[in-house]
């Protein structure tokens, strides 16, 4: 059976950019995920439809297929006291290549990177880290399965690797 939509795919692989090395996901603790619902990003699933349990893949997934590219606007100023915990601002948080994570103004979590640090205010980057990225997969095809349809009509996997209940 071939990687399409509605199919359970497992895969194992290596991300890597620019060609450092960024993570890997081995036999023991492969990428488990719904063809079709979103999970994954769309240049990486896309790339792997068509392909069959033993195939190997090396592909690389462009800024606009990936996390996107980065934008300016997500690079903003904030005056130190965003950062005050019981009128206090935590300087040792403070520091260029820290991640900080904060919430919106709708209190969805965000992640920052700080850029800068400066006598009053702090310069952070709230793009994706991966944002601007061509990633590079390279990894085996484990497993193909039919989703069921409850896995379809959840959007998610059910049963090893996936959701559980
Ligand atoms: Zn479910």
């Amino acid at each position: 059976m071939k990687i399409d939509l509605d199919t359970v795919a497992t895969v194992t692989y290596t991300l890597s950019i620019d060609g450092e090395h960024v993570e890997t996901a081995d036999k023991s603790n492969p990428l488990v995920f719904l063809v079709g619902a979103d999970a994954m990003i769309p240049g990486f699933e896309g790339q792997l439809i068509g392909k069959s349990i033993g195939d190997s893949y090396d592909i690389s997934v462009e800024p606009e297929d990936g996390y996107g590219e980065t934008d300016p606007e997500a690079i903003i100023d904030l005056g130190k006291e965003a950062f005050m915990i019981d009128g206090i601002v935590q300087e040792e948080l403070l520091v260029i290549g820290n991640i900080i994570n904060m919430k919106d103004q709708h209190g969805h979590p965000l992640e920052g990177l700080i850029l800068e640090v400066n006598e009053d205010s702090v310069k952070l980057d709230f793009n994706h880290q991966l944002a601007g990225k061509t990633l590079h997969f390279t990894g085996e095809v484990v497993d193909v399965r039919p989703a069921t349809e409850d896995e379809i009509s959840h959007g998610h996997v059910h049963g090893p690797g996936g959701v559980q209940h």
